[in-house]
């Protein structure tokens, strides 16, 4: 037993037959020193603490993630699994933490969040995940394509495979900058926050994975049309050794004259390009 009076995860993984899918991206956690690691890294960001924010999880699973939150203090925990087998392994929890837990059983993908959360009377939500690599950077791209510039949630801090961390965090001219690391760092300051090793899950992945954290950053002062911004870089990035003047044809117009309004070089490449330069292109493009 541990201090939440809730038998070890392995116990549990055991108990319920929890094998993992593969389809549903499932690699469990098993050691609450870690997965508190994981909770506690969250508190302050975005200037929320733990216990004053509620937290919206992706994927509970047995609960390893989901009891290390509670355990830290969290306010509440709003969670989202698409594993029916999981749901008396999360009923254990919610027994244990009596009008703390809500579990939705459904498609992070699909659902509306906000709905799902309901009135937070003011407090700040967080997004704290280990996410199935499956649908992980999907969900990123999701959160981080909302209309409204000010997102629902005050700091996001998930788990990926660290070479897709890499891509969050990485600058411009170099290997891992891509369409990933301008949509990440446009409205948002990213960070890896610390390794994951493979060793720490059931089963163990490939690769090494890490827990990166987004906090949403303030308006820019010349702010391009998201949608405009994405079509931009998917084009440039989708042809990333092609000079721009031939990657930026697929948006259908010359490129030409609005890469001198943006005052950028016709013989750039893509990953040479700051997230201004592509705010700029972004912003003639759209006229
Ligand atoms: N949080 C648990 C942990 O840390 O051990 C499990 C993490 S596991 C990597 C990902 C979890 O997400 C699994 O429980 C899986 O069933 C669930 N999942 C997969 N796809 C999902 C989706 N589209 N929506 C909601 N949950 C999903």
């Amino acid at each position: 037993m541990y201090e939440d009076g809730l038998p070890p995860l392995r116990d549990v993984i055991s108990h319920y037959d929890l094998n993992a899918k593969k389809s549903l991206g499932q690699n469990f956690l098993t050691d609450l020193n870690l997965t508190g690691k994981i909770a506690r890294s969250a508190n302050g960001l975005g200037g929320s603490s733990l216990k004053d924010s509620i937290i919206y999880e992706v994927g509970p699973g047995p609960g390893a993630l989901t009891r290390a939150l509670l355990m830290n203090g969290a306010h509440r925990v709003v969670a989202v699994e698409m594993d029916p087998r999981c749901i008396e392994a999360l009923a254990q929890v919610q027994a244990a933490y009596p009008g703390k837990l809500d579990v939705h059983f459904g498609d992070a993908l699909k659902v509306d969040e906000q709905e799902l959360i309901g009135d937070t009377k003011g407090r700040p939500v967080k997004i704290i995940a280990n996410l199935p690599y499956n649908v992980g950077t999907a969900l990123l791209v999701k959160w981080l394509t909302l209309k409204d510039w000010l997102p629902w949630y005050s700091s996001l801090t998930l788990m990926f495979q660290k070479e897709v961390g890499q891509r969050i965090i990485a600058e411009p001219r170099t290997k891992a900058y891509g369409r990933l690391s301008v949509l990440g760092q446009y409205r948002a300051e990213a960070k890896i926050m610390f390794d994951v090793p493979a060793r720490a899950f059931i089963p163990p992945p490939k690769v090494t994975s890490c827990i990166v954290a987004l906090t949403p950053c303030a308006e820019r002062a010349d702010t391009p049309k998201q949608d405009i911004l994405e079509k931009v870089v998917y084009a440039a990035f989708n042809q990333r050794r092609k000079m721009l003047r031939t990657s930026l044809k697929a948006l259908g117009q010359d490129p030409l004259p609005y890469l001198e309004a943006a005052d950028v070089k016709e013989t750039c490449r893509a990953e040479e390009l700051t997230i201004d330069d592509f705010c700029r292109l972004a912003k003639v493009y759209k006229k």
